[in-house]
């Protein structure tokens, strides 16, 4: 299966993706997580794309189409794959239509994850990550064990510089603007499924797994 996960920043897009890694062993590409990973490493690649993430603006198309193109050819992802994060703009969807039309696959299907305002804005504002192993919690709603302490590794939780008030709006505005079109885009090819997560988290997750059900394996 290869999937597409849209949705505001904050609705849930990693946590829902790494349930759905467990269920069908296919790998989660999400090119938030690869730009974190070069900005940590201090590569140039890492050091450019850090000014646009720090004010919560897209770093550069042609950027992540480079990191996604290198990333959808690795072997793991031959079976199929979880994109998170990406395409987030309308030119980001056509590169990557073509990078599969030239490797003769398609996507199965784009979850359009559906939540409130209220609900993001507290998912966002709660967030904590762990700066170690990358697993993320909620103050309000996924609690660690141990306040501020992560459960797999034991390192200090943080906030994500993005993750703070003033850069929160800029995200939703620059979603409202670049990432919303794909909605459109998705939905006028027919691939486009509109997920309710609102409420409890099985209750979502079990949703979203319906979802998938349904969709024919390609
Ligand atoms: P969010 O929780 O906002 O969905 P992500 O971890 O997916 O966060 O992305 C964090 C930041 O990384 C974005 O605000 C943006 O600066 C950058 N980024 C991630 N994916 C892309 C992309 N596909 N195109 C441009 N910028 C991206
Ligand atoms: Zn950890």
């Amino acid at each position: 299966m290869r999937i597409i996960l849209l949705g505001e920043p904050g609705a849930g897009k990693g946590t829902y993706s790494a349930e759905l890694v467990k269920r069908y062993g296919i790998p989660q590409i999400s090119t938030g997580d690869m730009l974190r990973a070069a900005v940590k490493a201090g590569t140039a690649l890492g050091r450019q794309a850090q000014e646009y993430m720090k004010k919560g603006e897209l770093v550069p198309d042609s950027v992540v189409i480079e990191l996604i193109r290198e990333r959808i050819q690795e072997r793991d992802a031959a079976k199929g794959f979880i994109l998170d994060g990406f395409p987030r703009t309308v030119p980001q969807a056509q590169s990557l239509e073509k990078m599969l039309e030239s490797m003769s696959i398609g996507l199965s299907t784009v979850l359009k994850i559906e939540v409130n305002k209220a609900t993001l804005l507290r998912r966002l504002t709660g967030r904590r990550v762990c700066p170690n192993c990358g697993a993320t919690y909620n103050i309000d709603t996924m609690k660690p064990k141990k306040d501020g302490i992560c459960d797999k590794c034991g390192k200090e939780l943080i906030q994500r510089p993005d993750d703070r008030p003033e850069t929160i709006e800029n995200r939703l505005a620059v979603y409202q603007k670049d990432t919303a079109p794909l909605i459109e885009f998705y939905e006028k090819k027919g691939l486009l499924r509109r997920v309710q997560c609102e409420g409890e988290y099985n209750e979502v997750m079990a949703r979203i797994f319906d979802s998938l059900e349904k969709v024919a394996k390609v």
